[in-house]
């Protein structure tokens, strides 16, 4: 089983779209992982049917039973995020601003708090109109631990995979280069990388490169609106060349590239050019990961 994860390095470069219409020509020999958690929109794309909704639950938040507490506010006191008030008559602990430390459960005189598990988003497993099976999750507005709650996304798509018997895991990876993209990373045997020929298209480019470097993985990449900015994309070739990632294709600005994502389409799905570029590289990447 191979891992193909499609990551850009900066948001807006067309990477989910990449990701989905390679989803789109694997079909049923993939299971597909959203690991872009903070901000999940493959499923504009592939439409899956939300069949199974799992909890995820990360790190700690500080609960007060409001019988047993005698209001000396030292919990106030000690909390460095001013996570915690005195709100008509009430200590009230903010769920946004906790970061679940447990020193206010520690300083409490009559144990009114207590250290709970917080519920931080949804975990979905669904099928696809590709016809495969997707892992993707939703995160709680103001919850963190994304790096963990994409580990969980790429674990639960491996055991699809090894289930059902999969050729492939393509992952849809989270945008910048922090812990949820290590997670995403984590494991994989190729990465296909989406940017743009702009100062930061190529600025984030070299940054991801520079994270890429550090797995030793695989990596090729796909310029995007490569025509808007021609010296940029020479520049993009250059570096690519010095990095020795493969060149996989020129995509030029297509206004049918953005229509179709507004109609809920992959760019494989519609009249173009681009089934047949994004067919030959995925076909490529087949033969290539198979040897
Ligand atoms: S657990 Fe830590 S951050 Fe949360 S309310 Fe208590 S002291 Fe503040
Ligand atoms: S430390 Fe305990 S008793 Fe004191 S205000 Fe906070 S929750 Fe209430």
């Amino acid at each position: 089983m191979n891992e193909i994860v499609v990551l850009s390095g900066k948001g807006g470069t067309g990477k989910t779209s990449i990701a989905a219409s390679l989803a789109m020509l694997a079909g049923h020999d993939a299971v597909i992982a959203d690991c872009d958690v903070d901000a999940a929109n493959m499923h504009l794309l592939l439409k899956p049917d939300f069949g199974t909704t799992v909890e995820f639950y990360s790190g700690e938040l500080a609960v007060i039973s409001q019988k047993q507490c005698i209001r000396c506010r030292k919990c106030e006191d000690i909390c460095r995020f001013d996570a915690i008030a005195y709100i008509g008559r009430q200590i009230e602990v903010s769920p946004i601003d906790c970061e679940g430390c447990g020193y206010c459960e520690m300083v409490c005189p009559t144990r009114a708090i207590t250290m709970e598990e917080r519920k931080s988003g949804n975990v979905y497993i669904s099928n696809t109109k590709a016809g495969n099976k997707m892992v993707h999750a939703r995160l709680n507005i103001g919850a963190e631990n994304s790096g963990k709650l994409v580990a969980r996304v790429k674990s639960d798509a491996k055991l699809l995979a090894v289930a059902g018997s999969k050729s492939f895991i393509i992952i849809d990876g989270a945008p910048g280069i922090g812990c949820p993209v290590a997670s995403s990373l984590a494991g994989a045997n190729y990465v296909i990388l989406v940017t743009e020929p702009s100062m930061s298209g190529l600025h984030d480019l070299k940054r991801i490169c520079a994270v890429i470097r550090k797995f030793r993985i695989k990596a090729g990449c796909i310029i995007n609106k490569w025509d808007l900015n021609e010296v940029k994309t020479s520049e993009i070739k250059q570096f690519l060349q010095q990095e020795q990632i493969e060149h996989l294709a020129d995509i030029p600005y297509d206004v049918r590239f953005s229509r179709a994502m507004t109609q809920g389409k992959t760019i494989v799905e519609i009249q173009s050019p681009y089934r047949k570029i994004l067919l030959r590289i995925w076909n490529n990447l087949k033969s290539q990961l198979s040897t």
